[in-house]
């Protein structure tokens, strides 16, 4: 059986969910007999050089990079998974969105308590990629095959997923193995 493809990200998010997926441990050995990470910050491979099976993505996006990663993902990846709340919903980035962007930015640089004396500035460049006006869950901007949610996904969620995904064999996910929180 040939080696699937996996590709994984991590936009606005803890990469709390990618610790999650290093947390299947030694399964991590078996995985690597079934699949080849390629686009990853395992892997540390930036760009796509090749299609992928399948796509995995942490948080949503908060900023034009993180739009521009998602779509590259949806292009290059035949199924794209949306791993962990962040996600799913937006997760805790998510929590500005109540609140106008001009005001965070000003509670953020403006009036913090880290700012530099006569050095209030908002930073702004053009290699500095732009923050958008809410944080927006993956599903607002690309189709999403899979949902993992959690915070993070349990490993074993992560592993059960992973197997079936690569094998074709039916996912077993007991209550215990799938939560919401
Ligand atoms: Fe971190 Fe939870 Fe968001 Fe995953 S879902 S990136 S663990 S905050």
């Amino acid at each position: 059986m040939s080696k699937k493809c996996i590709a994984t990200a991590a936009l606005a998010g803890c990469f709390g969910c990618h610790m999650s997926f290093l947390d299947i441990d030694e399964r991590l050995i078996d995985l690597i007999d079934l699949v080849e990470f390629h686009r990853s910050p395992i892997t540390d491979i930036k760009t796509f050089e090749k299609r992928c099976d399948i796509g995995i993505i942490e948080g949503g996006c908060a900023n034009s990079e993180e739009v521009e990663i998602l779509l590259e993902f949806r292009e290059h990846c035949d199924v794209l998974v949306a791993m962990g709340a962040c996600a799913l919903t937006g997760g805790i980035p998510a929590m500005r969105n109540g609140i106008p962007l001009e005001e965070c930015l000003e509670t953020a640089y403006l009036k913090g308590p880290t700012y530099v004396p006569g050095d209030k500035v908002i930073p702004h460049h053009r290699d500095i990629p732009q923050i958008l006006d809410r944080v927006y869950n993956v599903r607002e901007i690309v189709k999403i095959d899979y949902f993992l949610p959690g915070c993070p996904p349990r490993a074993e969620l992560i592993w059960e997923f992973l197997v079936a995904a690569v094998t074709g064999k039916e996912a077993k996910l007991p209550y215990e193995v799938v939560k919401y929180d």
